[in-house]
């Protein structure tokens, strides 16, 4: 009879799943199902921006930043996994000031989230500019699978935000590379470090809006490694820039006025049309503020 129960006991433990200790509150919990390491509670509690309420910037609220400005920008838009509450803003202290790494993982896979929404997003525009006909009609069935396949959007290069090298040494890692790492290997494609962070603009909490535009202006540049730019050269060769503008995305933990991507953008588009492309930017970020 125990010897029975014993077996049983171990047959159900093969098909229960095991509870696994979770990455961001640490208890053994029920898991979640669509984010592993981290439990169902945990997961129900991540304020996920599904539908942008800004079609730029990608907040989850009204924005008031976007609208001000009418001029178009460096930046096609900004796409964020969750909206950054204090929850999020824990979890983010804990990756980036406290070395928790095991959660890099986690937030790539969020970071992966907001990826899928710009890839959808994208390719709804490239569908509804399609002509009505190559969309409707019978007769031209071959022709629409044809479009069809080429409604197909794919970041062309992931390029993470630098951070400047007395943060590195301070905090022993760039989060935003370890971001763009992790989305690159999932979704297959290729990133390059070509910006570097030529002044360390201090914390931008403090300043003022024109103080921070102005700090800005000059915190970037393109990457002086020859490695780095001959990777770029190749892959601007293989992609045959001429069909269409080259679809670069930026990478970044958090997107709070947006100043540090656009200096970024706006650092690669002169980069590209340095070596005869247009470049189209786009950044995801972890957390919209
Ligand atoms: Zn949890
Ligand atoms: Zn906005």
């Amino acid at each position: 009879m125990k010897f029975s129960l014993l077996r049983l006991a171990n047959i159900r433990s093969l098909f229960a799943p095991s509870l696994q200790q979770c990455l961001i509150c640490g208890k053994h919990s029920q898991p979640a199902t669509e984010l592993p390491g981290v439990c169902a509670g945990c997961e129900a509690a991540i304020p996920w921006i599904r539908c942008p309420r800004c079609s730029k910037c990608g907040r989850h609220v009204g924005c008031s930043d976007c609208t001000r400005s009418s001029e178009p920008g460096p930046l096609v838009c900004n796409r964020s996994a969750v909206a950054y509450t204090s929850v999020m803003r824990e979890i983010l202290g804990r990756y980036k000031y406290r070395g928790d790494e095991k959660l890099a993982s986690i937030l790539g896979l969020m970071l992966d989230r907001a990826y899928s929404i710009l890839k959808e997003e994208r390719e709804q525009l490239m569908h509804s500019r399609l002509p009505v006909q190559s969309r409707f009609s019978n007769n031209i069935i071959f022709s629409v699978r044809k479009s069809e396949r080429n409604l197909l959007w794919q970041a062309d290069l992931l390029v993470p935000v630098p951070v400047s090298d007395s943060r590195l040494v301070e905090r022993g890692f760039n989060q935003a590379e370890r971001l763009t790492e992790i989305l690159s290997r999932h979704r297959g494609i290729p990133q390059l470090p070509l910006l570097i962070r030529t002044h360390h603009t201090g914390k931008q909490s403090f300043k003022t809006r024109a103080e921070r535009l102005a700090d800005m202006k000059h915190a970037f540049a393109a990457s002086r490694d020859s490695k780095v730019l001959s990777s770029f050269e190749d892959l601007l060769e293989s992609l045959n820039p001429q069909d269409r503008p080259l679809q670069i995305i930026i990478i970044d933990d958090i997107y709070t006025t947006g100043s540090t991507i656009r200096a970024c953008a706006e650092t690669i588009i002169r980069l590209s049309a340095s070596l005869g492309c247009t470049a189209e930017i786009y950044s995801l970020t972890w957390a919209r503020s």
